[in-house]
């Protein structure tokens, strides 16, 4: 009996030393101090607010109303859509693909290969297809670009205005990473953030099977496929291309029909009846 009270007494007072340890070291903690002692140093790289990159899962979550992934509902649609064109290298190539398999695709534009391939942006255009904006220059717009971001968009319409074409209302930026301002920015003018839902990674410059790997278990009513009609020096999307007849053909046999972004996503009828005469 002695010996168990002196156990209790023991943890007792071991209880109250430990309360009187963490105390200490919490008044005497950075966070606590400055709460105490005004505003802490500025962030070097500027808030967190402004400078955090936002991926596809958080632009989704912050903004649902612009943000365009996937459509609601079990209706068998499939939206497929091609990043980074035109080239004169795999866009032909992946046109050749969809006018063989009468498919009709949304393309996501860089102005400046819209300049520098004045064909193959033709041919996009009389094919049927659907043109967004994907900016001027492809810069990394996950980080802060002020004035730059509306001055990309606009110089990308004027380069589409050339061949008697706007850029939809769909803007998919670079890396589909997007600062929470400019997110805002981009739907003050008019767009909506065209995201994806199955992403290929072709851009790795994967092999045809492993393209394939990364699109068919993921298929679902309403979901909007990423691959690349394009890419940067060097970069290889042939498995890419080889791969797409292959997906075309199983959504088909899967009872899929195929549409393009405007036609998943269409804007509300205000909103079109705004614009008509
Ligand atoms: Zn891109």
């Amino acid at each position: 009996m002695e010996n168990t009270q002196t156990t209790a007494r023991r943890t007792i007072a071991f209880v109250i030393l430990a309360l009187a340890v963490i105390s200490v070291a919490y008044l005497a903690s950075p966070g606590f101090r400055a709460g105490r002692q005004g505003t802490p140093p500025d962030l070097a790289g500027g808030l967190e607010r402004d400078n955090r990159m936002l991926g596809e899962a958080d632009l989704e979550r912050l903004f649902p109303d612009i943000v365009l992934r996937a459509a609601k509902g079990n209706e068998k649609i499939i939206a497929l859509t091609f990043d980074d064109g035109p080239d004169d290298v795999y866009t032909p190539a992946v046109l050749d693909v969809l006018k063989e398999k009468q498919v009709r695709a949304t393309f996501f534009l860089i102005g400046n290969r819209v300049e520098q391939y004045p064909e193959v942006t033709r041919r996009i255009i009389e094919e049927g297809h659907l043109i967004g904006n994907h900016t001027f220059t492809h810069p990394n717009t996950g980080k802060p670009l002020g004035e730059q971001l509306r001055n990309e968009l606009e110089r990308t319409e004027k380069a589409l205005a050339a061949f008697g074409v706007s850029p939809s209302y769909l803007f998919r930026p670079p890396y589909g990473a997007l600062t929470a301002p400019a997110a805002v920015e981009v739907a003050n003018m008019g767009y909506r953030l065209a995201l994806w839902s199955i992403d290929s990674l072709d851009w790795r410059g994967l092999s045809k099977e492993e393209v394939l790997n990364n699109v068919i278990p993921h298929i679902a009513p309403g979901r909007v496929i990423l691959q690349h009609s394009a890419g940067g020096p060097g970069e290889d999307l042939s498995g890419s291309v080889q791969a797409l007849p292959e997906i075309i053909d199983y959504l088909r046999q899967q009872g899929y029909t195929f549409v393009t972004m405007d036609q998943m996503f269409p804007l509300p009828v205000q909103a079109e009846a705004a614009n008509c005469p």
